[in-house]
């Protein structure tokens, strides 16, 4: 008898890439290989109906290829509906090279790969991700110009963080005027995860305005700094799902609401920086909605950093990608009200509205 591991393999045999489980529709995938570099990388390019496919190159030590190409996929539809739903004239893209960032990159390797990202004329664009950064971006941008991330002494748009931070307050407060009925925080519990880049930016705007900010971070040393800095109380509880907070912004990993934890999640809003928060877009999505819990959709409230990087590409200044960026709350509160017309989850609003633009644009483009 084949079990179901066996048939997903007999499946990868025949359908390797198109087969895949997350494949969905994509217009190009692109394999990368080059022999004096040790390059291995794959370039997805899911849809490019509102403009060149954008979003970062993650350098990743991958178990084996299936990995990495499900991540590309994976990634880069999400890009496509977090530029979508930002209003942005971009499509969705992503790269991965596979390796140990540590031990792997060379700069050859990074100036072979702006060579391949060259040679697809403008039709994706890259950035950093996790295990790429800004220098390795200036070294891109040697061979090709469908860079972004670059140094500001290059003409790049800087660390995206704070961008992101502040779309994620923007987010927060159109799910606390939703929820509440005003979006004053000041007097709110609210529980960051994550004091890195993101959080610390959030916890700045948060504690200004007078919210009761706890923290929680596996980094006991940031976790103090941060909390000096600030005045945000440390967590001390024993489990983070279950604090009696009214918000929780996971600021830290992603599918931190799955079978564990999305049951005991006391918060009444969800609103945070991480990607793919849900383990299970449609399973824990419901779940949130039927406990009339109001999760602000992560590639929404997220988006700053792709507004930021959209300027050097469109020419635009930080003013105008943080006036952008701050609309991230009229945007917030549309999705909250078509999921409610709806009776549809907060996810599938936002998906469905970036949806419509794509396909609006579509039927334009035809004409
Ligand atoms: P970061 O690496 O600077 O910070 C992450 C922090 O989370 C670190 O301090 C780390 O110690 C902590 N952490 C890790 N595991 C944890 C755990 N189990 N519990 C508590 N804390 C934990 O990352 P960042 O740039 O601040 O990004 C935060 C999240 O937002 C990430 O998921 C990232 O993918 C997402 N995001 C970031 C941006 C951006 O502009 N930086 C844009 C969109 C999405």
């Amino acid at each position: 008898m084949i079990t179901e591991v066996a048939k997903a393999s007999e499946l990868h045999k025949i359908d390797p890439v198109f087969g895949q489980l997350s494949f969905d529709n994509h217009e190009q995938i692109v394999f990368c290989n080059d022999k004096d570099t040790g390059l291995k990388a794959i370039i997805g390019i899911h849809n490019t109906v509102l403009g060149p496919a954008l979003g970062g190159t993650r350098m990743w030590k991958y178990t084996n290829e299936w990995e990495a190409l499900n991540d590309v996929l994976r990634l880069s539809r999400g890009m496509t509906f977090k530029s979508a739903i930002s209003g942005l004239n971009l499509g969705g893209g992503k790269a991965v090279i596979i390796g140990d960032s540590k031990v792997d990159k060379t700069p050859e390797m990074m100036i072979k790969f702006g060579e391949f990202i060259n040679s697809l004329s403008g039709k994706y664009i890259t950035a950093e991700d996790v295990g790429t950064t800004t220098p390795d971006m200036d070294l891109i941008r040697d061979v090709t110009p469908y860079v972004t991330g670059i140094s500001q002494s290059r003409g790049g748009s800087g660390n995206p963080s704070p961008v992101t931070a502040f779309g994620v307050y923007m987010g927060m407060k159109a799910a606390a005027k939703y929820q509440f009925g005003s979006d004053n925080l000041e007097g709110k519990k609210i529980l960051v995860q994550g004091t890195g880049n993101v959080g610390e930016t959030l916890i700045d705007h948060l504690t200004k305005e007078g919210a009761l900010v706890q923290i929680t971070d596996i980094n006991e040393a940031r976790l103090k700094e941060i909390s000096q800095k600030y005045g945000a109380q440390i967590f001390t509880g024993e489990d983070v799902y279950s604090a009696p907070v009214d918000i929780y912004a996971p600021c830290a990993l992603g599918a931190t609401i799955n079978d564990a934890t999305v049951n005991k999640i006391q918060a009444k809003i969800i609103a945070g920086a991480a990607n793919n928060q849900l383990a299970n877009e449609e399973i824990h999505g419901k779940i949130l909605k039927d406990r009339g819990i109001a999760y602000a959709p992560d590639f929404l409230i997220n988006a700053g950093g792709i507004i930021n990087v959209y300027a050097e590409i469109v020419g635009y200044d930080s003013a105008e990608a943080l006036r952008r960026t701050e609309n991230i709350y009229n945007t917030t509160l549309e999705i909250f009200n078509f999921a409610e017309t709806n009776s549809i989850t907060t996810h599938q609003a936002a998906l469905s509205i970036a949806q419509k633009r794509i396909d609006d644009r579509k039927k334009e483009n035809a004409k």
